[in-house]
Order: C-alpha cells, then sequence, then structure tokens
C-alpha cells in the first residue's frame, strides 16, 4: 500500500530554514493509540524561538522537526485498548513525555514535568514532532476531552496550564501556614485585608493566570508596559483587576512589600527581581518565563535575600504541566468562559490558515493568541480582540 502524505510546518535546524511539507501520515501502531484530525494550534514565543533556530530538536534520525505544541484536535480514529477517549471528542494533548530512566521516579509516575534527568522530549519542541500538522497519533494517556462547547477557545488549554500548575503548587506552598483556609480567598471578614497578587505581564500566559488568580479570588495587579489606557489594560479591568505600568509609579507604591504572590510572566529577570521588592510576609514567587542568558543586570540581591529570610518567602520555578493540571486548566477555562465570554474570546486574536504560517511564526502579527487553523482557508481576526 502506498503510503499517503499530509501537511506539516516544520523547522530544518541545519539549514536553517522553516517551510511547509508533506510528511508521512501517522498510522495508529499500537492498541493504546488515537488518532487526531487538528483543528487548532496556538503560536507562542517557544515555537518564534524555535523558527529563530534559538532551540528545537528534531527527532532522532529526522532532519526537520513539525513544530506546534498547544494544540486542539478531534479525535478520528482509536486503537483497540482506548477506554478513555472516543471518535468525535474533542482533545487537547499534552507536550512533554517521559525520559527512558527507570530511576527517575517523576517520569515513572507520570510526572515528567518533574523530570530530573532532563531526558524528557517534548512535542512540536524537543525530540518528538509536534501538532502543526494535519493528523496526529499519539498515545490516548496523553489526551484531555475538552467539552464541545469550549471548541472555539480550548486552544487556550496548553498556555492555561501554566497558571493552573502554579496555583496548585501555590495552595499547596500557602497551606503550610497553619490558619490558612482557602475560602478565606474569596470571602473576606469585613475590613479584612484581601489577598494580592501580582502578574508580570499581560500576554496570553500572565492574561491566563490573571483570569485564574481573579477566580479564586486575589485581588489581582496586572504589569505590562505600556500605559494605561491602552486595550490591554481594559481587558485587565473588564475582568475587575487593576492594571499597573511602568510609567505609573504611584501605582506601585501602594503594593510595596503587600503583595502575596507574584506571577511572573514575561521571561525578563531585571523585571522579575525588581518586583520582588513588592513581596510582602509569607509571600509566594512564581517564575514561569525563561529568560534568554544574556548581559549581567544590576539588582539589590542583599535585600532580596534579607526578605526571603525575614518575610518567609518563597520563590519557585515553574515549567510545563502535568495531567492533573491540564484537567484543572480545562475546567477553569469553562468557568472563565461563563463569567468574562468577551474578554476569555478576546485573547484569541485571529485564525490563520496554514498557507499563512510564515506571517504567523516570522511576522510580528501583535495581540495575545494567534492561532493556525486547520479549518479556515482565509485569515479570520476576531472582530473583539486587540490589534
Ligand atoms: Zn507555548
Ligand atoms: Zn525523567
Amino acid at each position: 500500500m502506498a503510503s499517503s502524505t499530509m501537511k506539516a510546518v516544520a523547522v530544518f535546524p541545519k539549514t536553517r530554514e522553516l517551510k511547509l511539507i508533506e510528511h508521512e501520515e501517522p498510522r495508529i501502531t499500537r492498541p493504546t493509540e488515537v488518532k487526531l484530525r487538528m483543528l487548532d494550534v496556538g503560536v507562542c514565543g517557544t515555537d518564534k524561538e524555535i523558527c529563530a533556530f534559538e532551540y528545537g530538536v528534531p527527532p532522532d534520525g529526522s532532519e526537520y522537526l513539525i513544530i506546534g505544541h498547544e494544540a486542539l484536535g478531534e479525535v478520528i480514529e482509536v486503537g483497540p485498548a482506548v477506554t478513555t477517549v472516543a471518535v468525535g471528542d474533542l482533545v487537547v494533548p499534552m507536550v512533554r513525555r517521559p525520559c527512558p530512566h527507570e530511576e527517575c521516579r517523576p517520569c515513572r509516575y507520570g510526572r515528567q514535568d518533574f523530570c530530573r534527568t532532563g531526558d524528557f522530549s517534548e512535542r512540536g519542541i524537543k525530540g518528538q514532532h509536534g501538532f502543526m500538522a494535519e493528523l496526529v497519533v499519539d498515545d490516548a494517556v496523553y489526551m484531555n476531552v475538552v467539552p464541545p462547547e469550549l471548541r472555539d477557545v480550548a486552544v487556550l488549554v496548553e498556555p492555561s496550564t501554566i497558571a493552573a500548575k502554579a496555583l496548585f503548587q501555590t495552595l499547596k506552598i500557602l497551606q503550610r501556614l497553619p490558619w490558612f483556609d482557602s475560602s478565606q480567598l474569596r470571602e473576606r471578614e469585613p475590613g479584612g485585608r484581601a489577598y494580592r497578587a501580582l502578574v508580570l505581564g499581560a500576554g496570553a500566559v500572565g492574561f491566563l493566570g490573571a483570569l485564574a488568580l481573579q477566580t479564586i479570588g486575589f485581588e489581582t495587579y496586572v504589569y505590562d508596559r505600556k500605559p494605561a489606557p491602552n486595550p490591554k489594560a481594559d481587558l485587565v479591568q473588564a475582568i475587575g483587576a487593576h492594571y499597573v505600568s511602568e510609567q505609573t509609579t504611584q501605582d506601585f507604591a501602594h503594593l510595596l512589600g503587600d503583595v502575596d504572590f507574584v506571577y511572573e510572566a514575561v521571561g525578563a529577570a531585571h523585571l522579575a527581581f525588581r518586583a520582588m521588592q513588592v513581596l510582602g510576609p509569607n509571600s509566594i514567587f512564581v517564575f514561569t518565563g525563561v529568560p534568554a542568558l544574556g548581559a549581567g543586570q544590576e539588582v539589590d540581591i542583599d535585600a532580596i535575600m534579607r526578605n526571603a529570610v525575614l518575610k518567609n518567602q518563597v520563590i519557585l520555578g515553574t515549567v510545563n504541566a502535568g495531567k492533573a493540571d491540564f484537567q484543572s486548566a480545562i475546567a477553569a477555562l469553562g468557568k472563565f468562559v461563563q463569567r468574562w465570554p468577551e474578554t476569555t474570546r478576546a485573547l484569541i486574536t485571529g485564525r490563520y490558515p496554514l498557507d499563512a504560517y510564515r506571517d504567523m511564526l516570522l511576522g510580528r502579527p501583535g495581540g495575545i493568541k494567534n492561532v493556525l487553523s486547520f479549518e479556515t482557508s482565509i485569515r479570520t481576526d476576531n472582530p473583539k480582540s486587540l490589534k
């Protein structure tokens, strides 16, 4: 039987090219696998960095890597041993796959997001082809079913898992405080102080983090570069959060020493370490961005260390996400859509056809989240989104 091919977007690191290619159609070869027809694939900074050849590793023996890791697909075929998903289901696949080492307990436990050896692979990033292809085959264990009513926003699930994991860890850490009870987040005693969160960056990861923080009851501040008024500030205000920017330092003054949680989502080290100055007693700082290595920066490390000790602070990094985080991201997205339907949908800036991949990956399309859609042949801008 002659094998047929499908279209996919791939990078060729050796020749530094980005191309639309014909790739052999994947087939189910194991009883636990499923086949997906891809619907939407989101583009983020990681994809752009792969397309700039800053990283991205093709699978062994391949000269190219099919990119794409923020995906939504529809199940079109299942292996005989698959019981958790069915044909017709909408699914968001997980990105990271476990390392092969027997002694790596996180991977053996199914939590490869905590892999100790670094030999994990990631679809569309490191050692395995990604999802920017017409068809994908993968094990059912990595599939997360999404309710049909989230079809138009489900491509936001994968970037939402970053906040889901960070907040799960944060709530665990807050429980070190014997008086902490998560209901206090929402139900404040009369005259009581709210738990305050500062989100650094109003991109997709930051914004989805802000939505999650507002949902669980933090008083949320979102920092971004541009002074208000601007469209991002409007979105922040639409969810009841406060927008702060560099230019309006008075916005920051009252936060000094009084923030319980900082959620860093820009990958800019200088800004992040400066923001540590707003951390209050018993607070938590979570890094999610990955800065490029570069010039040394000057920050007051004595003050940061002093505060960390004297104020019982926790400074935490987080990457990737586990199955439970995907499940809670799906549930959270359902809540966002119910509570802020227009704002949540406005995070998707536009849907591009496959042919427009170069503009999306090499250009600067702007907005918050641009999506490559396998179901459109013309570019469709979201009329409600930011430009
Ligand atoms: Zn991404
Ligand atoms: Zn591992």
